[in-house]
């Protein structure tokens, strides 16, 4: 989502006559855009703050600004800053171009959040980011050959330690239109994957006439687009609604990758109740097995978050357990962290001491990294066909006696593969052996180019 929103910025100030620099100091405006979902990405952003200032004492006229998240919830706090001219929240960015030429031409501080976030947008502010998204957005190709579509704002679910729906308001579908004509016109732009996201984007619904559009309909009219050729769509609730639609999708068309992000928070059902997470391990394993009978070779990834208020090691252990049964191919697994103004801030005390959370964090990782080191190797000399994105970062360590740079590629099902080759294979497919594997990333030649 953040990744999405700085590119469309980045286009947005592009169109409108700025360049980007590569450092700070040659820089007029330093726009941070910023996370909330964890305390840690706060205190970053704080911390560049204070540097930014102390660069300011020498160049008081360079403008810098605070989007998204943390924009949202601090708000005018977050203006008193002595290095900062322009806060905007995520539903603001449309005005992102306006607020930073009024901050270099007058030297006044900017406020754009929205006042209150938790009731809908209204029509007009609805249209202003649905424009705004479709006719940026296309510029950014950060990755050559992949975008990022957002189906869907905002969360009404509240999850009791969730801050996304405090900073980024209630859910709200797009229209599937717009959508559709903007993946093609991604496509006639040369994009070969699109990543469709929303916080909970198989619930994505939408009302048009007397169909009622879910993700498996905008996946089918997605597959048909010429030009496309991979479809991914994050993150995944884990619930029944639409679940054999979108899987039917999936099983029966070769566009929509075999992959699911689906998040399980914990393996405690106590604990997924205090969370408001409305499913159970039981019930959360069987979509799993579900989806797995469905696409075998489905690729699925998780969340955890661990020391959750009241986590026991009772509790702790489900989650193992449940991880050891689920099989990912990869976990992001995150300490709690109390968000002001969350129910679970508000009712419960953060209980389990820091050093608990580090240890379960490690202990889970092991149990993780064990589960991804099995399957990756199951990868062990055969072919895989992988989209190239770039130079990987030990590109120029590991150079072949010809000169190629090592590449980084994903597979369909999402399996990190590294190999040496020309960089002009970015954005482009290939078919790579496998021939060494670690836990999370796969090492190979490319078979034909
Ligand atoms: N919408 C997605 C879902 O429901 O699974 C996830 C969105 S959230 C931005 C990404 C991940 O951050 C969550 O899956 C959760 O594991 C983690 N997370 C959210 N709030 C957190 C908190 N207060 N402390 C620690 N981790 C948190
Ligand atoms: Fe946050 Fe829950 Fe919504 Fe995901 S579903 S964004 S975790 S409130």
């Amino acid at each position: 989502m953040n990744k999405l929103d700085t590119a469309l910025v980045d286009s947005a100030l592009k169109a409108a006559g700025f360049n980007m620099t590569e450092s700070v100091k040659d820089a007029d405006v330093v726009l941070i855009n910023t996370c909330s979902v964890r305390e840690h990405a706060e205190q970053r952003v704080l911390s560049h703050l204070g540097h930014l200032k102390h660069i300011k004492k020498s160049r008081p006229d360079m403008v810098v600004g605070v989007i998204g998240c943390m924009a949202q919830r601090l708000g005018d706090r977050l203006l008193e800053h002595e290095a900062v001219n322009i806060v905007c929240g995520p539903a603001q960015i449309p005005r992102i171009t306006e607020l930073v030429t009024e901050a270099l031409n007058h030297r006044k501080k900017e406020l754009a959040v929205t006042e209150k976030i938790l009731k809908p947008t209204s029509e007009n502010q609805t249209q202003a980011l649905d424009d705004f998204e479709s006719s940026y957005g296309i510029e950014e190709k950060d990755i050559p050959g992949q975008a990022f579509v957002r189906v869907m704002r905002g969360c009404n679910n509240f999850c009791t330690y969730c801050i996304v729906p405090y900073v980024r308001g209630p859910e709200m579908c797009r229209e599937p239109k717009a959508i559709i004509e903007q993946i093609r016109k991604l496509a006639d732009r040369g994009i070969r994957q699109v990543t469709l996201l929303g916080q909970t984007v198989n619930s994505y619904k939408y009302e048009q006439g007397d169909k009622t559009w879910c993700l498996a309909d905008l996946l089918d009219a997605a597959a048909v687009i010429e030009g496309v050729e991979w479809l991914r769509f994050v993150t995944s609730y884990p619930s029944e609604e639409f679940f054999d639609a979108i899987l039917q999708v999936m099983a029966g068309s070769s566009k929509v990758c075999s992959y699911l992000h689906m998040p399980a928070q914990s393996g405690s059902d106590k604990i997924l109740r205090a969370m408001n997470r409305n499913y159970t391990s039981g019930r959360y394993l069987e979509l799993l097995e579900k989806a797995r009978a469905k696409v075998p070779d489905i690729a699925v990834a998780g969340d955890f978050i661990v020391g959750f208020p009241g986590e026991s090691d009772q509790d702790f252990q489900a989650t193992i357990d449940l991880t050891k049964k689920a099989g990912y191919k990869n976990a992001f697994i995150f300490k709690y962290s109390p968000r002001p103004g969350t129910t679970a801030d508000k009712r419960l005390q953060d209980t389990v001491p820091d050093e608990v959370k580090q240890r379960r964090n490690v202990e889970l990782l092991a149990v993780q990294e064990k589960i991804s080191d099995r399957l990756s190797r199951t990868f062990l000399g055969k072919e895989v066909t992988v989209l190239v994105e770039g130079l990987s970062k030990k590109s120029h360590r590991n150079l072949t006696q010809n000169g190629s740079p090592q590449l980084v590629a994903r597979t369909a099902t999402d399996y990190i593969v590294v190999f040496n080759g020309p960089p002009t294979l970015a954005g482009r497919f290939v078919k790579i052996k496998i021939t060494q594997t670690s836990p999370l990333t796969l090492f190979g030649q490319p078979v034909e180019i």
